[in-house]
C-alpha cells in the first residue's frame, strides 16, 4: 500500500511516498518557492542521483499535481496517481480536541482552522496542503496527524499556565507541545536499540533543528515539554528566543511596539540569529565562534545551556533516565553539541565515549541508532536519524485501519454495545480535593472512545440515602464534575438523577463523593446518561444521519428489545458504539459482546 506524507508550508510542499508493506521510501522530494514564478522541484527516486528542475506551481494544487506527474511518468514509482492509497498530512497544532490522528472532514478542517489562533503561520499553510491534496486525490482517504497529539497526556500540573484557571477553561491557554512524531519516533528507536518496552522507559528526547524542543517520555507518555502553547516557548532556536520572561513582551509594547513587532523580533529575529549576529544556520555560527567572534560563541553556550538545562530538569521530573536521545540536524549532526550537554553529567550516570560520539553519522551509515556511550554507562546516549514522515505515515495505516478494527468486526449495519457502568468524570479541583493537589490518576485501561482510560483509582459516592464504593473514575479530567448512575444506583443513593446528555448538567442533583484525601459535596452533575451511539463521520455516512439524529436500534436475542431515542453522536476521532447503562443492558440481555443493528431514524 503506498502513502503519500505532505508538510505543506506557506511555500512549499515536501513529500514522502512510502510503500508501507515494507516501509521502503519509493521517492521523496520538496516543491519550493510555491506561487512564484521560480518554483522549483528537487526530488529523489529510490537511490538515483537527485534531481532539480523548475515547475510550473502557481499555488500547492499545481505543486502537488507535478509532483504526481514526476512519479507517475513511464518507468515512474507509480503506475498512476490512484496507486496512492492514502495521504498523510503533518499539521502543526490539533488544540484540545484533535489529540490524535484523524481522518479529515470538514468538521477537522474547521477545527484545524480554530487552532491557527495558536499557530498562526503552520495552520493555515497546513490547510492548504490539505486542501489541495484532497482536490488532486478525491477518492483516498486523507489522514491529520499532529504535532501536539504526542503530547495530549501530559499531566495537568505540566500543561497548565500559572494564571487564571478561567484562561484554560474559556480559552483553552495551556502548554501543547510539538515536534510530536519526532519524539515518538525517537522513543519508539530507543526502545527498539535498548531491546526494552517502551512502557519501561524513562526517557529524555531532544530533538534540536531548526526549531527545537526536548521531552520527558515515561513509559512511551510525554510527561512534559519545552514547546508550550506555541512552538516559541523553551529552547533557543535558529531565530526563535525561546524562554524569556513574559514581561519582555509588555515592555516592548510599552515602548511603543507593536504586537506583529514583538511577534517578529521573538519568532524571527531572535535565537541563534538574534546572539550571534550572523546566521540561524547552526554550521555558520560554529564556523564563525571557532574563528573566535565571541558572539557566535555565546549563541553556541546559551544553546547548549539551554539543552542542559531542561536534560536536567526532566530527568528530576522522570526520577532518573534510562537514555538521553538525541536528533535533528544538530542534535544528530553536531559531535560538538552532544559532548557539551553531556559533559559533567556523570552523576547522573551519562558518560560519552568520544570516540563513539566523533563518529556518530547514524543517517549515513544507514543505521537509525547510534549508541555513542560508554559500554558500562547507566545511561545510554543516542544519535537518532529522526523519521517524522515514516512516523506519519504508519500512523495513517494505523488510522484507516479503523479505531474499531482492534475491537470487534462491524459488518454491514451492526453496532457494537458498551455497557456503562456508573462511574464519575472528575474536575481538577474535585481530583485535588479527594486526591490531594496536584494528584495524577493512573490509568488502568482504555476504554473504547479513543484517549479516554479507566484509571487505577475510585471514589465512594455518598448519598442522602445510601452510599456506593468504589466507583470507576474516567480520565482525562473535565472541566465540571459529572456522575453518572442508572436508576437502581440513584434508588440506592437516594438521588434524582435526570435522563440527560453528558455535560449538559444545569439544574441536576449534587452528591458528596469520597475520596483518600478527604471529601468534596458537588452542587450538581448527577445523572443518567442518555443512551446513546458515538459514531465516525465516515460510518455517520453510511447509516445516513448525522450528529444530535435520534435512531432506533434493535437488539436480538433471548430478550429481543428496540431502544428508541437513542442520540446519535458523531466526531472525526469516535469509535462506533451503542452506549447503554446497566439497566438497559440488563433488561434486554446485554454484554460487552453484544452487537445492535441500526433500525432506523426517529
Ligand atoms: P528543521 O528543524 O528546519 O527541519 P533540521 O533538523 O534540518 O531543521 O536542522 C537544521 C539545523 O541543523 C541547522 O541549524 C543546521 O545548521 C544544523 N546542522 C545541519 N548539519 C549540521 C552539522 N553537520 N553540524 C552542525 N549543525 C548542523
Amino acid at each position: 500500500m503506498k502513502v503519500l506524507v505532505i508538510n505543506a508550508g506557506s511555500t512549499s510542499v515536501k513529500y514522502n511516498l512510502y510503500e508501507m508493506d515494507t516501509e521502503a521510501v519509493l521517492a521523496r522530494g520538496i516543491v519550493e518557492r510555491v506561487g512564484t514564478p521560480a518554483a522549483v522541484h528537487t526530488s529523489r527516486t529510490g537511490s538515483q542521483p537527485k534531481l532539480v528542475e523548475p515547475v510550473d506551481a502557481p499555488n500547492h494544487r499545481a505543486a502537488i499535481d507535478a509532483i504526481l506527474a514526476l512519479h507517475s511518468k513511464h518507468g515512474g514509482v507509480l503506475e498512476n496517481r490512484a496507486d496512492v492509497r492514502a495521504v498523510g498530512h503533518r499539521v502543526v497544532h490539533g488544540g484540545e480536541k484533535l489529540v490524535r490522528p484523524v481522518r479529515i472532514t470538514p468538521e477537522v478542517k474547521k477545527t484545524i482552522e480554530e487552532c491557527a489562533l495558536f499557530a498562526p503561520i503552520h495552520n493555515p499553510a497546513n490547510l492548504a496542503g490539505i486542501e489541495a491534496a484532497q482536490e488532486a486525490l478525491p477518492d483516498v482517504p486523507h489522514v491529520a496527524v499532529f504535532d501536539t497529539a504526542f503530547h495530549a497526556e501530559l499531566p495537568t500540573s505540566a500543561f497548565v499556565y500559572g494564571v487564571p484557571y478561567e484562561l484554560y477553561l474559556s480559552q483553552s491557554i495551556r502548554r501543547y507541545g510539538f515536534h510530536g512524531p519526532s519524539h515518538q519516533f525517537m522513543a519508539a528507536s530507543a526502545a527498539e536499540h535498548l531491546k526494552t518496552d517502551l512502557s519501561r522507559l524513562k526517557l529524555v528526547t531532544c530533538h534540536l533543528g531548526g526549531g527545537a524542543s526536548v521531552t520527558a517520555v515515561d513509559g512511551g507518555r510525554s510527561i512534559d515539554t519545552s514547546m508550550g502553547m506555541t512552538p516559541l516557548e523553551g529552547l533557543l532556536m535558529a531565530t526563535r528566543s525561546g524562554d524569556v520572561d513574559p514581561a519582555l513582551g509588555l515592555l516592548l509594547s510599552r515602548q511603543g511596539m507593536s504586537p506583529e513587532a514583538v511577534d517578529e523580533l521573538l519568532n524571527k529575529k531572535s535565537g541563534l540569529l538574534g546572539l550571534s549576529g550572523i546566521s540561524q544556520d547552526f554550521r555558520d555560527v560554529e564556523k564563525a565562534a571557532s574563528e573566535g567572534n565571541d558572539r557566535a560563541r555565546l549563541a553556541i553556550e546559551v544553546f547548549v545551556h539551554r539543552v542542559k538545562k531542561y536534560v536536567g530538569a526532566y530527568a528530576a521530573l522522570l526520577g532518573g533516565a534510562d537514555a538521553i536521545v538525541f536528533t535533528g540536524g544538530i542534535g544528530e549532526n553536531s559531535a560538538r553539541v552532544r559532548r557539551m550537554v553531556c559533559d559533567g553529567l556523570i552523576y547522573m550516570g551519562v558518560a560519552l565515549d568520544d570516540a563513539k560520539n566523533e563518529a556518530a553519522r547514524p543517517r549515513d551509515a544507514g543505521v537509525g541508532v547510534v549508541d555513542v556511550s560508554q559500554h558500562r554507562a547507566p545511561t545510554k546516549v543516542l544519535v537518532v536519524a529522526t523519521d517524522e514522515e515514516r512516523m506519519i505515515a504508519r500512523e495513517v495505516v494505523r488510522t484507516i485501519a479503523g479505531p474499531t478494527a482492534a475491537r470487534k468486526r462491524v459488518t454491514g449495519g451492526t453496532i457494537p454495545v458498551g455497557v456503562s457502568v456508573r462511574h464519575v468524570h472528575l474536575s481538577r479541583a474535585d481530583c485535588d480535593a479527594l486526591f490531594g493537589a496536584g494528584y495524577e490518576l493512573a490509568m488502568k485501561r482504555p476504554v473504547s472512545q479513543p484517549g479516554q482510560y479507566v484509571c487505577r483509582e475510585t471514589v465512594d459516592l455518598v448519598g442522602p440515602k445510601g452510599e456506593i464504593s468504589r466507583v470507576a473514575i474516567i480520565n482525562p479530567l473535565r472541566k465540571e464534575t459529572q456522575v453518572e448512575v442508572a436508576k437502581t444506583d440513584a434508588y440506592v443513593l437516594g438521588i434524582d438523577a435526570p435522563l440527560r446528555e453528558s455535560g449538559k448538567l444545569d439544574n441536576t442533583p449534587g452528591i458528596t463523593l469520597r475520596g483518600p484525601n478527604g471529601s468534596t459535596q458537588i452542587p450538581k452533575g448527577v445523572i443518567m446518561a442518555h443512551r446513546h451511539v458515538h459514531m465516525h463521520t465516515d460510518e455517520a455516512a453510511q447509516f445516513g444521519v448525522k450528529d444530535g439524529d435520534t435512531i432506533r436500534v434493535r437488539v436480538e436475542g433471548d430478550r429481543e428489545t428496540v431502544f428508541g431515542d437513542v442520540i446519535v453522536r458523531v466526531r472525526g476521532d469516535f469509535a462506533l458504539d451503542m452506549h447503554v447503562d446497566t439497566d438497559e443492558a440488563n433488561a434486554a440481555a446485554l454484554n460487552n459482546d453484544s452487537v445492535a443493528s441500526f433500525d432506523g431514524v426517529q
